[in-house]
C-alpha cells in the first residue's frame, strides 16, 4: 500500500503559485531519475536491453531529457512526435515507430530519420516499401511486427486485457507470412511486438507477456528462418492510482522476464535477442501532479469543490472514470470527514476530477494536489469551452523550478483561425502581454 504524499510541501506549492498561476502540472526530477534508474537495473541483465519513452504519455523534450541519461529512446506514434524528437536531435536506434492506421507519408518521415519501425498490420509491408521507394531509401535491416494474439489476455491475477477486441497487430498466421514476406524483401532481421493489456498492477504481466512473444520469436527463426533480433515488451506496466493499491515492483518483473529468457530464448539459441520497453505510465505518471486551488464550495443535492483545472487540463476521470487521488495541501494529516465532487467550469455535467471523495473539510482558497498525473495527463488536453492547457514545471533536484511549458494564451487558440489579425487588435489580459 502507498502512502500517497506529495512530493512538495504546501509552502513550497504556495511560492511556486505565487510566480506561475494555478492550475499547473508539475514535474519532480528526483523521482523520475530514482525510477529510470530502478528499470536499468532491472534489465541490466540483457545487453541490448533499451526503454523508448512512448512520447504521447508526456511530449515535453526537458522531461525526456531526463530519461535520456539513463540510456532512454522514445516511441512515437505520429509524424508529429516524430518532428518533436527530431527536433530534440534524435535519429536511428534512438526512435521506435510504433503506430497503427497509419498514413503513407509518416513511414517516410519514419525512414528518413532511421527509426525502427513496428509494422500494425501485414498490409502495411508494401505501404512500407513504396515508401521507401518514394523516400529514395532502402528497407531498413530490422522491422519490426506487433503481435495480436487474439481471445482474452490472463495470469495470475485475472484477465486484464481482450486482444481479440483490439484494433491493433498482426495474427499468428500473419506474424509467419509477413516475416517470410519481409525475409523476401530483404529484411535480415525482424523485431516481435505487442501491448496486450493497458495500466497492468502485477508483477506477471511482462513476463506473461515476454513468454507469448519469445515463442513466437522462436517460431518465426525456425519455421521461416529469418533472425529475430528484438523483442519489445511495449508499455502497459501500471501504476497504482490509489493508496490502496499495491505498487509494482520492476526488480521483480525485470526477474521475471530474465527467468522466460532462460527458458525459451536460450535453449533455442537466441541469447542474443535484445529486449525493448515502450513504457509512458510507469516511468512518469507517479512523478508528475496537476495542482489546482479551489474556487467555489456549492451545497445543492452534493457538496461540490469547484477548482481553476477543468477535464481540458486533465480528461482521464471524465474518459475513463479514472481515479486519481488528491491531497488537500496544508491539511495532509487531518480526518478525512467530508465527501465532495470535485469540479471544474466546462459546460459538462461529465467535467468531474473526483466523484464522492472524502477528503478534510475544504475552503476556498486551498490547494489541491491531484496525485499520478504525469503521464497521459497534460497530453491529453485540449480546448473545450475555450479552456486553455496549464504551463508544466519541473521540480528540480536543487528544490528549484523551471518553466517546461509555458501555459496556452488566447493567442495560441487563436491561432488557427483567420480571425487572429482581429484578436491582436483587441486589448490583451495581463497574462497574455510578453
Ligand atoms: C500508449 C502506448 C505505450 C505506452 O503505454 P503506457 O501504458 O503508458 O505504458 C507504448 N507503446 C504503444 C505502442 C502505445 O500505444
Amino acid at each position: 500500500m502507498s502512502t500517497k504524499r506529495p512530493f512538495a510541501s504546501a509552502s513550497v506549492l504556495e511560492s511556486i503559485a505565487a510566480q506561475y498561476p494555478t492550475p499547473f502540472y508539475i514535474y519532480d526530477e528526483a523521482g523520475i531519475r530514482a525510477n529510470a534508474q530502478r528499470l536499468v537495473d532491472a534489465f541490466a541483465w540483457n545487453p541490448g536491453f533499451k526503454e523508448y519513452f512512448a512520447v504521447k504519455a508526456t511530449p515535453n523534450p526537458a522531461l525526456i531529457d531526463i530519461l535520456r541519461e539513463y540510456g532512454a529512446g522514445v516511441d512515437c506514434s505520429s509524424e508529429t512526435e516524430l518532428l518533436l524528437v527530431e527536433a530534440m536531435g534524435m535519429s536511428g536506434d534512438d526512435i521506435m515507430f510504433s503506430s497503427n492506421d497509419t498514413p503513407a507519408g509518416e513511414f517516410e518521415h519514419a525512414l528518413r530519420l532511421g527509426a525502427t519501425i513496428n509494422l500494425d498490420d501485414i498490409t502495411h509491408i508494401p505501404a512500407l516499401a513504396s515508401a521507401c521507394e518514394r523516400a529514395g531509401v532502402d528497407l531498413p535491416d530490422t522491422v519490426s511486427l506487433r503481435f495480436n494474439p487474439g481471445g482474452d489476455f490472463a495470469f495470475a491475477n485475472g484477465i486484464f486485457g481482450s486482444p481479440e477486441g483490439a484494433k491493433f497487430g498482426l495474427t499468428e498466421p500473419q506474424m509467419l507470412e509477413a516475416a517470410r514476406q519481409l525475409r523476401d524483401l530483404g529484411v535480415e532481421h525482424i523485431g516481435v511486438h505487442a501491448l496486450l493489456a493497458s495500466n497492468t498492477l502485477s508483477n506477471d504481466y511482462y513476463p506473461t507477456l515476454a513468454r507469448t512473444l519469445f515463442a513466437m520469436a522462436v517460431r518465426i527463426e525456425r519455421e521461416v528462418g529469418v533472425d529475430v533480433s528484438l523483442v519489445n515488451l511495449s508499455g502497459g506496466v501500471g501504476i497504482s492510482y490509489k493508496p490502496e493499491d499495491e505498487d509494482n515492483d520492476i526488480t521483480l518483473i525485470g526477474e521475471g522476464v530474465r527467468q522466460a529468457y532462460e527458458e525459451i530464448l536460450v535453449p533455442a539459441g537466441m541469447g542474443d535477442v535484445a529486449i525493448a520497453t515502450e513504457l509512458g505510465r510507469f516511468m512518469m505518471g507517479p512523478y508528475g501532479a496537476l495542482v489546482t486551488r479551489v474556487i467555489h464550495t456549492k451545497d445543492t443535492y452534493h457538496h461540490y469543490l469547484g477548482v481553476d483545472a477543468c477535464a481540458a487540463n486533465l480528461m482521464r476521470p471524465m474518459l475513463y472514470g479514472a481515479y486519481h487521488h488528491i491531497t488537500v495541501m496544508g491539511k495532509e494529516d487531518r480526518p478525512c470527514d467530508h465527501l465532495y465532487d470535485v469540479v471544474g467550469m466546462l459546460c459538462e455535467n461529465s467535467d468531474r476530477l473526483a466523484d464522492d471523495r472524502a477528503l478534510p473539510e475544504v475552503q476556498v482558497g486551498d490547494l489541491l494536489f491531484i496525485h499520478d498525473t504525469g503521464a497521459h495527463g497534460h497530453s491529453m488536453g485540449y480546448n473545450y469551452n475555450g479552456r486553455l492547457r496549464s504551463a508544466e514545471l519541473l521540480l528540480q533536484e536543487d528544490g528549484s523550478v523551471r518553466l517546461i511549458r509555458r501555459a496556452e494564451t488566447p493567442a495560441d487558440y487563436f491561432a488557427t483561425l483567420d480571425v487572429l489579425p482581429v484578436y491582436d487588435r483587441l486589448p490583451k489580459r495581463k497574462s497574455e502581454r510578453p
